[in-house]
Parts: C-alpha cells; sequence; structure tokens
C-alpha cells in the first residue's frame, strides 16, 4: 500500500508525453498499485503515472465507487455536446475552473494481462477519460482552457503556496519536489 506524492503544474513530468508499456513486469505491476491506491483517497477521480513522477502511460479512476486502471489508454472517441464543466486536479491543488469537455468518452487499452480494456461513460467518467488521457500527453487541463480563464488561473497558480516555476535552476526544483507531499 502505497499512496504516492503528487507533482505539481511547474513540474516537467507532467509536460512530458507519457511512453508506452512495452513490458509488464514487477516494476509496472508496482506502479499500478500505487496508482490504485493513490486514487482510492477521497474526493480523488483519477491520477495519471506522470502525476506520481513516473512518465509511463497508465492512470488509474475511482468514479462513484468504480476503481481501476489502463495500460496504454487511447482517447478512441469523443461524442455529444461539449459543455463547460468544473473541473479541478490533484497536480493544480484548490482551483477549479470551467473547462470543456465532451459528454461522453471511450478510452480503449490494455491491463496488466495484455488483455483489452474499454472505458466508456459519460458525466464524470467521461471528464475523468478525456482529463487523464491529456495528462499522458503532457496537457494540464488548464492549457484547455480559454484564454482569459487560463490567464485567471495561471495568476492564481503563481500566487499558490506550492507553486514552484520550472524556471528555477535544476538543483532548487529537484530539492523542492523531493521535499513536497500531497495533502
Ligand atoms: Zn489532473
Amino acid at each position: 500500500m502505497t499512496v504516492r506524492p503528487i507533482r505539481f503544474y511547474g513540474d516537467p513530468v507532467l509536460r512530458t508525453p507519457a511512453e508506452q508499456i512495452t513490458v509488464v513486469d514487477d516494476r509496472i505491476r508496482s506502479l499500478v498499485a500505487d496508482l490504485l491506491d493513490t486514487t482510492a483517497l477521497d474526493g480523488r477521480a483519477g491520477v495519471a503515472a506522470p502525476q506520481i513522477g513516473v512518465g509511463l502511460a497508465a492512470f488509474s479512476y475511482n468514479i462513484d465507487g468504480q476503481t481501476g486502471y489502463v495500460l496504454n489508454p487511447v482517447l478512441e472517441s469523443t461524442w455529444g455536446d461539449v459543455e463547460e464543466i468544473d473541473e479541478g486536479c490533484l497536480s493544480v491543488p484548490g482551483l477549479w475552473n470551467k473547462t470543456p469537455r465532451y459528454e461522453h468518452a471511450r478510452v480503449t487499452g490494455i491491463d496488466l494481462d495484455g488483455e483489452p480494456v474499454v472505458l466508456e461513460g459519460s458525466g464524470l467518467m467521461a471528464q475523468m477519460l478525456q482529463h487523464e488521457t491529456d495528462h499522458l500527453k503532457g496537457v494540464v487541463y488548464i492549457d484547455t482552457l480559454a484564454p482569459e480563464h487560463r490567464k485567471e488561473a495561471m495568476r492564481e497558480i503563481r500566487g499558490s503556496e506550492w507553486f514552484a516555476p520550472a524556471t528555477a535552476s535544476a538543483g532548487s526544483a529537484k530539492a523542492s519536489a523531493f521535499g513536497r507531499t500531497s495533502r
């Protein structure tokens, strides 16, 4: 049981497209276990591997008591209306923003046995599927906001106590990343 600390906006790992998982070994099994533990906490709908500092294509979810994970997820299809929904992200704590999301979404991928997985839904499930697959492309939801909302969000982020700009020297950025804990 390991709840891993969450990386925050500004950490380069959140900006880096995740790599595909080619071999399922103990490292991947332990990644999945950590993702599930980290997502199981109250109020968490999903965690993508880069959010716990691992640049691999995997996420876990916790939607209305339904928990699980997907390896190498692909957002196959989105449909329905695009709605602006209140969205937050563990990597951008304290902020909520109206974010454009399709009403329905379908993700395909594999499980630890290499068997196909299909996740499909509307509402929170659809929102989570779009949010987590964005993370694996190196996209944080703040990036998808309309320009005026993004500007506002960036101002809030810069004023947040957890925010350490990526422009800080590599040494100090590393030190603060290791010193952080999720709350
Ligand atoms: Zn997120």
